[in-house]
């Protein structure tokens, strides 16, 4: 069965990433699976470390029935050498799952194949809002896995989260 992949940048992972991870699963036996921009933390876009998202990443997938390999992918300041990039430090993989439309029309250029994805409940799960929810104070446990709210804790990375946001507001 051929090998997939599929990157994101879990800031933090979320149901929808959960559920997309269990629908790749019926398809493939194999997943590399990249942490995106793993060079960027403790802002308010990305709060979260490659580390901590990968354990995110290691927790959820012990619960799918899926071989997983989990590699980190600093960003490259070229978009067009970008997919190269991620082949040379991945295990190698046939054919890409992707809903983000730079991801898809980069490996489609390259000669990949890239298949889309049901959206799963866009509405919540989605990192921006997820984040937004943290430094409100609204509830968002219930938008990432159990094991998610755990390494979130562990990391205090809601603290974190309000202390780089109000850092960038004293920028301003
Ligand atoms: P993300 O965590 O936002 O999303 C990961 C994937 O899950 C995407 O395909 C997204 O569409 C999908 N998804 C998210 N929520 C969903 C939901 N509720 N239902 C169904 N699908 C859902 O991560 P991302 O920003 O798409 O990650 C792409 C990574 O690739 C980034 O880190 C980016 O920097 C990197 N990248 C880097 C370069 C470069 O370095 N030049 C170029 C292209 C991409």
């Amino acid at each position: 069965m051929p090998r997939g992949f599929y990157v994101g940048r879990f800031q933090p992972l979320h149901e929808g990433h959960e559920a997309l991870l269990r629908e790749i699963a019926r398809e493939r036996d194999e997943l590399v699976v990249g942490i995106g921009s793993a060079d960027k933390s403790h802002s308010v876009d990305n709060p979260f470390t490659a580390g901590e998202r990968h354990v995110m990443l290691t927790r959820t997938l012990e619960t799918i029935d899926v071989d997983a390999y989990v590699v980190p992918l600093v960003d490259v300041d070229r978009n067009a050498l970008w997919t190269s990039h991620v082949r040379s430090l991945c295990p190698p993989f046939d054919d890409v799952y992707s809903n983000n439309p730079l991801v898809t029309r980069l490996f489609e250029e390259s000669g990949t194949d890239v298949h889309d994805l049901p959206m799963f409940n866009r509405q919540e799960y989605e990192g921006t809002g997820i984040r937004e929810r943290m430094l409100s104070g609204d509830p968002w446990e219930d938008l990432v896995p159990d094991q998610v709210v755990d390494v979130i804790e562990e990391a205090d990375g809601v603290g974190r989260l309000r202390d780089v946001a109000a850092d960038d507001v004293a920028e301003d």
